[in-house]
């Protein structure tokens, strides 16, 4: 069971037609909306498709279905679940482009489509597997291709939204309720810091006074001096020294939560005093005040 990615070029969209939306960059990519097109196959499986040629037909018929939104796939990708388990992914506005799926999340927002009606049975028959696989598609994008920060904007209960959670729609249907099974943020994701935001942390600690970065230039690596500087700011504020997880040079490498949590918020939020207190929730325990240090300046 694979997963397969068809750009626009394969499956043949027609070029007379006008590209659609606005190039954006991956990284202000921070949620996930799903929706399903209402358009079925027309044997008794309506949910489930049989092989690319038909799968090619259906997207060249999206291009035109919604004339109001410009004459595009308005969804960024669009899901076909294949009848022998395989997930396929037809570019529609595409990765790169703001879409035309959901009003006020068109930018921010990553629009992923069924192909189907999914008020209507049967499922597809590898249902289940093919939302892991979409999972297992989102996470790839944050890992290596640049999505750093999707799935940073989600409902509480789940990684993706459905397009019913803020429209009155009944999009994505009444039997697409298993959006839990798509997941793509582990734990240890959360924790995940790109090279800018390395930078960042970098830049703060040395800020700090006395500064506990002092390595030139900042590369935005996590590597020995930064780890130095972050167990530094750990004992400072009271914390177990974790220092950096994971190997260092990892660039998957993160910090202890809390710890990232309080040195962004001493350090990035804008500052009236030198002096400066954070409050952190630590679970059971009550809200802890902590102590920063002060910001040069
Ligand atoms: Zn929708």
């Amino acid at each position: 069971m694979a997963t397969i990615e068809l750009s626009r070029r394969q499956w043949g969209a027609r070029s007379s037609l006008p590209r659609r939306g606005h190039l954006i960059g991956a990284a202000r990519r921070t949620e996930v909306f799903v929706h399903h097109t209402v358009i079925v196959d027309d044997d008794a499986s309506v949910n489930e498709w049989g092989d690319l040629a038909a799968v090619r037909a259906k997207m060249r018929q999206l291009q035109t279905i919604r004339p109001d939104l410009g004459k595009d796939v308005p969804y960024s990708m669009v899901a076909f679940c294949m009848a022998n388990g395989d997930l396929v992914l037809c570019e529609g506005r595409g990765l790169e482009r703001t879409g035309a799926h959901t009003i006020g999340h068109n930018r921010s927002a990553l629009g992923i489509a069924f192909q189907g009606n999914f008020d209507r049975r049967p499922l597809p028959s590898h249902f289940d597997a093919q939302l892991a696989s979409l999972g297992d598609w989102l996470r790839q994008l944050r890992r290596t291709r640049g999505f750093t920060r999707l799935g940073t904007v989600r409902p509480a209960d789940r990684q993706v939204w459905a397009h019913r959670d803020i429209q009155s729609t009944r999009c994505p249907g009444g039997h697409l309720y298993r959006l839990e099974r798509i997941r793509f943020i582990e734990e240890e994701d959360e924790n995940m810091m790109d090279e800018a935001t390395w930078k960042k942390v970098q830049i703060g600690l040395q800020a700090l006074d006395p500064p506990l970065y002092a390595a030139r230039p900042i590369d935005g690596q996590p590597g020995a001096n930064t780890h130095r500087a972050v167990r530094a700011f750990e004992r400072r504020v009271g914390f177990t020294p974790h220092g950096v997880m994971g190997p260092l040079g990892d660039p998957a490498s993160g910090m202890w939560p809390a710890t990232r949590e309080i040195l962004f918020a001493s350090v990035f939020a804008p500052l009236r005093d030198h002096e400066h207190e954070v409050e952190i929730d630590r679970g059971p325990t009550p809200v802890t005040r902590v102590r920063v240090g002060k910001m040069r300046g």
